[in-house]
């Protein structure tokens, strides 16, 4: 199970503190890597520790000389810094002069500071839970403070900055702009409004149009406070970690419980709808079911309404569908019984050829995995309760080439799910049956897996699995 192992590795390293692994953590995180929920799920539990500040502004509002300036005020206080930009225009993703950066130089150089930047772009939508992955990624790595810093233009990046537990924007003088950017998206998300370069002409102004727009605005039961900072000389800096300190004092009382559970289902809504997106996406392309329903609606055979019906329940039933091995909800978890089929092995020559049938009956790949223990590459296809299993040999020495040899290819394995498979192995050992595997292994999807010999089983390949007790 050498999947599973790099996992456990990757998730010790993780926790360990180690570097390269958070890192490597955060790539998994940001390019949605389909084994970064299981290192989530196995991460989660060590997260909730940091305190979680998000800082916002246009470019030019000195957002990244205030994001350093209270990284170093932590480490002087002995607690490790995460950054996490997601501001292309920012010294930390490398944007801004060179200058910023050299400036910046104590930080890149610090052990006790990561700095990751999050590309900004390809993430359909999925930035704002990139951002909140490699935020729990620091978090249960040890880092204790972890600084996001955004640029407040698009609704992607105001996502990201409203996952912070306390939202910092970040103002100038002179930047009439900016008053009207807040009023568009950023005014109920801020907990805080830092006036910045306050030793400009026009300071008092701009603060005085914030405290003006928070009496006309709902703000709750917390008033943002507005501070004035110099970043670059660092006047005001303390007042800002106060206030601070203040609000996360805030979110851990009775009245901040009700503004953090806000943040978790905005979370858990976020990720609901980048599902769903997703799931919308499997339905077009050429001969993906969009494209068959818009030629029904054309040819007037059914009306849009009912189309769009038709498509949101298979979206739905995707969804709602449990994964090849998860235990069907309909029966009870009891050892030795068979719940459900779980899905039907086709061996194919490649699945480019071996999918079009399937295809064209709407039966679209939703999890394509390679097992590499089995030398096989995985195409799993839900239908109602159950799914197909396409399987292409990625050695011409493997399982799959081989039975093709044989007999060609065509229906290869019958899978069953059961709750317990080393029990029902031991029940069929017992009682006389062949088995191919004695003991379980981990195939797709994490699943534990065993095959029962063709001999015991009236000619049927059987494979017995079961969910991985992660
Ligand atoms: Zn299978």
């Amino acid at each position: 199970m050498p999947d599973s192992r790099a996992l456990e590795e990757l998730a010790e390293g993780v926790l360990a503190g180690k570097i390269p692994r958070v890192a490597r953590a955060i790539t998994w995180a940001e390019s949605a890597d389909s084994r970064f929920p299981r290192l989530l799920a196995r991460l989660f539990p060590f997260t909730g520790r940091a305190r979680v500040t998000g800082l916002t502004g246009s470019p030019g509002a000195g957002k990244s000389t205030l994001t350093a300036a209270l990284a170093r005020k932590a480490r002087a206080a002995g607690r490790r810094v995460g950054i996490v930009a997601v501001d292309p225009s920012s010294p930390f993703s490398g944007g801004a002069i060179l200058g910023d950066r050299i400036r910046m130089q104590d930080l890149y150089t610090d052990p006790g500071v990561l700095i990751r930047s999050m590309a900004t772009r390809g993430h359909l939508g999925g930035l704002a839970r990139a951002s909140a992955d490699a935020v729990d990624v620091l978090d249960a790595a040890g880092y204790e403070e972890i600084l996001v810093e955004t640029v407040g233009v698009g609704q992607d990046e105001v996502e990201v900055f409203r996952l912070a537990e306390s939202c910092v924007v970040v103002l100038t003088p002179g930047m009439g702009d900016d008053i009207q950017a807040i009023k568009a998206g950023l005014m109920e998300v801020a907990d805080l409004f830092v006036v910045n370069k306050a030793d400009r002409d026009g300071s008092d102004r701009v603060v005085q149009e914030i405290l003006q727009m928070l009496e006309l605005g709902e703000h709750g039961a917390w008033l943002p406070p507005v501070v004035k900072t110099v970043a670059t000389t660092g006047a005001g800096l303390d007042e800002l970690i106060v206030k601070l300190a203040e609000h996360r004092a805030f979110l851990d009382g009775p009245e901040g419980a009700q503004r953090k559970r806000e943040r978790t289902k905005k979370r858990i809504e976020g990720l609901v709808r980048e599902e769903i997106l997703r799931r919308l996406e499997t339905l077009k392309g050429d001969r993906g079911a969009l494209e068959e329903s818009a030629a029904r609606v054309e040819g007037r055979q059914e009306d849009p309404i009912s189309a769009a019906r038709a498509l949101a329940s298979r979206i739905d039933r995707g969804s709602a569908g449990a994964a090849p091995c998860s235990p069907s909800k309909k029966s009870p978890k009891s050892p030795g019984l068979v719940s459900r089929i779980s899905h039907l092995g086709i061996a194919v020559k490649s699945l480019a050829e071996g999918s079009a049938f399937w295809d064209l009956l709407g039966l679209h790949e939703e999890h394509r995995e390679e097992v590499s223990s089995q030398k096989v590459l995985t195409s799993f296809r839900p239908v109602g309760e159950s799914f197909l299993e396409l399987l292409e040999s990625t050695s011409p020495d493997g399982l799959i080439a081989k039975a093709i040899e044989k007999r060609g290819p065509g229906i290869h394995h019958l899978c069953l799910e059961v709750g317990d498979v080393r029990a029902t192995l031991a029940k069929l050992k017992a009682a006389g049956v062949r088995l191919v595997n004695e003991e379980p292994f981990v195939g797709a999807h994490d699943c534990l897996v065993a095959f029962v010999h063709p001999a015991s089983t009236g000619g049927i390949l059987v494979e017995l699995s079961e969910k991985a007790a992660s």
